[in-house]
């Protein structure tokens, strides 16, 4: 069956290494940018600011930037962001800091609250021109609706989704990632693996979305563990960028699926990555989806490189292992013990799965509670069955 399918993506992406000078000919009409850096691209968001500057553009760079920003991190920005009554917002960083940057963007104005805009079009609007640039090759939040906080005290991370949060002009430019350390290329760039492949297996899969997400699991899969170990080798960081570009694409058409469901507990609960929660639990959510996959994951082992299986149950099987060679071989942990989240909390995270229906209702495999606590179960484990 062919569902019907929205494409919402930003009007103009900008790919490739050296892209970051082009942001001033986006900002052509804009007379007060407000920039929200991470740290580590304070200097380029300085530097950006003197290019503006010399163009008869002010600018407000802040670094207030908190990873997997919790609901306090929009305490006090909207109101600094007002004061300064920008025409522009950009957002350097990763998925935290290009996330937080959609949110300012309509909410500095104080017409809705954090709280107001969580689920799914409840965003009433955005005046402000939004620029995101992507450091990490993992979120993909560069080209998403998305945007997520983490709320402390539920413990669980929370999605907004809106066609506001679409930016107007992403910028993917691998030399950014040059300097992100092996650990962080690795988790976000296993991220960008699960975007793909939760949205290739998806519930509501599309053929157009197929086929950028099978090209995400391409690139990645044949280019991550070469950016892991040199992270100065720019071919490998280009494909990552493009992998995780592929990656973000698909989140708008077809979003992802159980293992972002149940990473969901992992981050908001025991603080661990997004990126290092969805690489433990994605190959112990493929074999759960395996029944319901087989043809999808032996394509995956195709296009990944694993030498053909007898029959496609056994090259589903090879792509599974691999999936989990590639983010062992990185150095990710292999099991949720090995994060020392403890045994008993299984059924507690397995609880707070359950309510994140929004991504769970596109899993290709109904995940009931019995079927989230043996995952997780397994996950601690590091059981593949
Ligand atoms: P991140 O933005 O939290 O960054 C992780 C760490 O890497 C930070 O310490 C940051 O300072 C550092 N860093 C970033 N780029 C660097 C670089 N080039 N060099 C050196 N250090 C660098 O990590 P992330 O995985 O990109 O983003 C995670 C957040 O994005 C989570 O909150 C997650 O829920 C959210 N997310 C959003 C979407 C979306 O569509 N909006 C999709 C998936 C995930």
């Amino acid at each position: 069956m062919i569902f019907s399918l929205t494409l919402n993506w930003p009007p103009v992406i900008e790919f490739g290494p050296g892209k970051f000078s082009v942001i001033p000919d986006h900002l052509a009409e804009c007379r007060k940018v407000f920039i929200l850096a991470d740290m580590p691209f304070l200097n380029r968001a300085e530097e950006l600011s003197e290019t503006l500057n010399a163009k008869g553009i002010r600018s407000l760079i802040s670094t207030d930037v908190v990873p997997e920003p919790p609901f306090e991190a929009l305490e006090r920005l909207p109101a600094q962001v007002k004061a300064f009554g920008p025409d522009a917002v950009i957002g350097i960083g990763g998925g935290s800091a290009m996330d937080l940057a959609k949110l300012v963007s309509v909410l500095f104005t104080g017409e809705q609250r954090p709280v107001d805009i969580i689920g799914t079009n409840q965003v009433n609007r955005r005046d402000v021109r939004l620029i995101t640039v992507a450091t990490t090759s993992g979120t993909g939040s560069e080209v998403t609706p998305i945007a997520v906080l983490t709320d402390t005290r539920e413990k669980l991370k929370k999605g907004v989704v809106s066609r506001y949060l679409i930016p107007d002009v992403a910028i993917v430019d691998p030399e950014l990632t040059v300097s992100m350390p092996p650990s962080i290329t690795a988790s976000t760039g296993m991220d960008a693996m699960t975007h793909c492949i939760e949205a290739y297996t998806n519930r509501y899969a599309h053929p157009i979305i197929d086929n950028i997400a099978l090209e995400g699991i391409r690139w990645i899969g044949t280019h991550l563990e070469r950016a892991v170990k040199n992270g100065n080798d720019l071919e490998a960081r280009t494909a990552m960028s493009l992998g995780s570009l592929y990656g973000g694409m698909c989140l708008g058409p077809v979003n992802t699926a159980g293992v972002h469901a149940l990473a969901y507990p992992l981050g908001g609960e025991f603080k661990i990555s997004h990126g290092v929660s969805n690489s433990v639990l994605l190959p112990f959510v493929m074999v759960h989806n395996l029944p319901e996959c087989v043809e999808k994951y032996a394509k995956i082992a195709e296009v990944i490189g694993v030498p053909g299986g007898s029959s496609p149950e056994t090259a589903a099987k090879k792509a599974i292992r691999k999936i989990r060679d590639i983010s062992n071989s990185c150095n990710i942990p292999p099991d949720l013990k090995s994060l020392n989240i403890p045994e008993s909390a299984i059924s507690a995270m397995a609880e707070a799965a359950m309510n994140v229906t929004r991504l769970l209702d596109n899993n290709p495999r109904v995940i009931t509670l019995e079927d989230a606590e043996r995952i997780y179960s397994n996950a601690w484990n590091g059981i593949l069955e």
